[in-house]
């Protein structure tokens, strides 16, 4: 589980750009993102703890990759959406 911190989650979403991978929500919080050029298909979960938020990615990387870069944007959109739903 890495810390998403402002400076390496922007990072991640410019590498992300780039890559442009594909995107499904599986459920929130959870996400699978795959990579329309090798096919490679990794899982990416946030978390939040005490107002911090984390995320793991299921692939090689050690840091905050692409596909947490590419997953926070629907994630953003999703955590907005609960947060405005009449209760
Ligand atoms: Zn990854």
């Amino acid at each position: 589980m890495i810390e998403i911190t402002k400076t390496n989650i922007e990072k991640a979403i410019n590498k992300a750009r780039q890559t442009k991978p594909f995107v499904k929500v599986i459920e929130f919080r959870l996400y699978s993102v795959t990579n329309k050029t090798t096919g490679a298909n990794y899982t990416v979960k946030f978390t939040k703890i005490n107002n911090t938020k984390y995320a793991e990615c299921n692939c090689k990387a050690t840091v905050v990759c692409y596909h947490i870069g590419a997953s926070i944007g629907a994630h953003i959109v999703l955590a907005e959406r609960m947060n405005t739903a009449p209760a």
